[in-house]
């Protein structure tokens, strides 16, 4: 079980709904912020075992007029809220707000595509860079197939989790490189194959 790939693991990278909360479709207020079970936990065993935890979602309410900063901010405090009940936290939160289709609400004529909404990759480089890790030291959770599809592009390992959309979305053609039942159960995965 043990891979190459695992023997530097330090940062874990996180999708935010479907794998941290569930996903009833885009997440507009704090009381539709609904944690999945155990993701908490999971997320203060990543803490404990003093790997570094990102979150990386693309947001594209943004871009379609349903989600305006002080509305994430508040989403994002609930989180926290709910994270820290479980004594976790995450390290940082990246988020592309685009839509290729959206802008500020009105629906473009044609695509403007950004380099930020996953399958892209400049969120990751981002964290990357800001937060001094390399992919290799990496592995991202995801639920939907272009986290996969980031992940890879980007040169780190994924598990696909069958919370979510559980990699039914067809987005982008791409497959995780372990599927688990969900967060908990990554996590546990995680550190059987690094211990
Ligand atoms: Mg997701
Ligand atoms: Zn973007």
């Amino acid at each position: 079980m043990l891979k190459n790939s695992f023997k530097k693991l330090r940062v874990v990278l996180l999708d935010r709904d479907g794998v941290i909360n569930q996903e009833p479709g885009p997440v507009l207020t704090p009381e539709q912020f609904v944690m999945i079970p155990k993701s908490a936990e999971a997320v203060a065993k990543i803490n404990d075992q003093g790997w570094q935890c990102f979150v990386i979602t693309n947001q594209a309410a943004f871009a379609r007029g349903y989600l305006e900063d002080s509305v994430f901010e508040k989403i994002t405090e609930k989180m926290q809220r709910e994270l820290g009940k479980s004594g976790a936290h995450f390290d940082g939160q990246y988020y592309c707000p685009h839509h290729p289709d959206w802008e500020n609400g009105k629906q473009l004529k044609s695509p403007n595509y950004c380099l930020c909404r996953k399958p892209g990759t400049l969120l990751l480089e981002q964290a990357a860079a800001e937060h001094g890790f390399v992919a290799e030291e990496t592995i991202f959770i995801g639920d939907s197939t272009s986290d996969f599809a980031a992940a890879s592009s980007w040169g780190t390992h994924s598990i696909g989790v069958r919370t979510g959309h559980a990699g039914r979305d067809r987005k982008a053609d791409a497959e995780p490189d372990y599927w688990q039942d969900d967060l908990w159960s990554a996590v546990e995965f995680l550190l059987t194959a690094t211990s």
